[in-house]
C-alpha cells in the first residue's frame, strides 16, 4: 500500500470566477519514494501539498494517506493522522516567540503526550542533527533565519513521520543552510521515509527520485532523475 495516492482530486476556489487549483489529478506516492514537484507560481504546488498533509480537503476525488481515505475522516480524524503520519517544513517557520528552540522542537511530543524525558532526548537529537546542539536554550528572537527554520525542521521531524512534506525549505536560507536541510533530507530518505518537496529550482529538484511539473493545476509530465547526475 502505497504512502500516499490521489485519485481524480480537484480542488477548486468559487470567489467570483471557480478557480481549479488542482485540476484532476492522480499521483501516487509509494512508500519511501522521494518526489519534487515544479511548477510556475500559481500551478497548484501549495494545494497539492496542503492535501496530502491533510490540511485541506479536495472538492472532488479521494486522498489517501498511510492506507487511510482521509476524505472520509472528520477534521479531528484528519488531524490526528497528521499528527502521527506527516511532519510538515512550512515556508514560514511559526516558531513559538517565547519557547526555547529545545522547547519549540519538542512541542509535537507534547501533543502527543510523550514523557519529558523523551522529549527532551528526541529534541536534542533533532536539534543536533540540524546542526544546532549548542542553540537549544536560545529563544527564536537570539536565532538567525538560517537557525529559526532549521529549527523548524527540527520540530517537523521529532515525532519521526513517516511522511515528510517540505514547502521551499531552502528558499529563505543561506546556501550552507540549504545544503544542510537538503543533506537531512537525503539521510530521511536512506532513513526510509516518504518525501514529497515542492521547489522553484531544479538544482534542489534533482535531488529527488522524480520531478512531478504542475501547470496550471494539471500533471505536465513526470520525470524520473538519472541518479547519476548525468541528465
Ligand atoms: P506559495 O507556495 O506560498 O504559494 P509561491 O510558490 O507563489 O508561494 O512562491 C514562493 C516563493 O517563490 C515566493 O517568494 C515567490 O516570490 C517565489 N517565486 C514564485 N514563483 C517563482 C518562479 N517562477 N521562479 C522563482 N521564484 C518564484
Ligand atoms: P502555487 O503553490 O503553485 O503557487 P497554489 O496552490 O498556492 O499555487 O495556488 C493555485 C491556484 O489556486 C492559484 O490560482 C491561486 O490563486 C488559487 N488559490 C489558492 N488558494 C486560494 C484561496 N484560499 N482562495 C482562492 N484561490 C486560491
Amino acid at each position: 500500500q502505497p504512502a500516499v495516492e490521489l485519485d481524480a482530486v480537484s480542488r477548486t476556489y468559487t470567489r467570483g470566477e471557480p478557480v481549479y487549483a488542482l485540476d484532476d489529478v492522480s499521483l501516487t506516492l509509494a512508500r519511501g519514494s522521494y518526489t519534487a514537484v515544479m511548477g510556475p507560481s500559481g500551478s497548484g504546488k501549495s494545494t497539492l501539498l496542503n492535501l496530502v498533509g491533510c490540511l485541506d480537503t479536495p472538492t472532488a476525488g479521494t486522498v489517501s494517506v498511510a492506507g487511510e481515505d482521509v476524505t472520509a475522516l472528520s477534521a479531528g480524524q484528519r488531524a490526528r493522522v497528521r499528527g502521527q503520519e506527516v511532519g510538515f517544513v512550512f515556508q514560514t517557520f511559526n516558531l513559538m516567540p517565547r519557547l526555547t528552540a529545545e522547547e519549540n522542537a519538542a512541542l509535537p511530543l507534547v501533543f502527543q503526550g510523550a514523557a519529558r524525558a523523551e522529549r527532551t532526548e528526541r529534541a536534542r537529537d533533532l536539534l543536533d542533527r540540524v546542526g544546532l546542539g549548542d542553540r537549544t536554550d536560545h529563544r527564536p528572537s537570539e536565532l538567525s533565519g538560517g537557525q529559526r527554520q532549521r529549527v523548524a525542521i527540527a520540530r517537523a521531524l521529532v515525532t519521526d513521520p513517516a511522511i515528510v512534506l517540505a514547502d521551499e525549505p531552502t528558499g529563505n536560507v543561506d546556501t550552507e543552510t540549504g545544503e544542510r536541510i537538503m543533506a537531512l533530507l537525503d539521510d530521511l530518505h536512506a532513513a526510509g521515509n516518504t518525501i514529497l518537496l515542492v521547489t522553484h529550482q531544479r538544482s534542489i529538484a534533482d535531488r529527488a527520485e522524480r520531478i512531478v511539473r504542475l501547470r496550471d493545476g494539471e500533471i505536465e509530465g513526470i520525470d524520473a532523475v538519472d541518479p547519476t547526475g548525468a541528465a
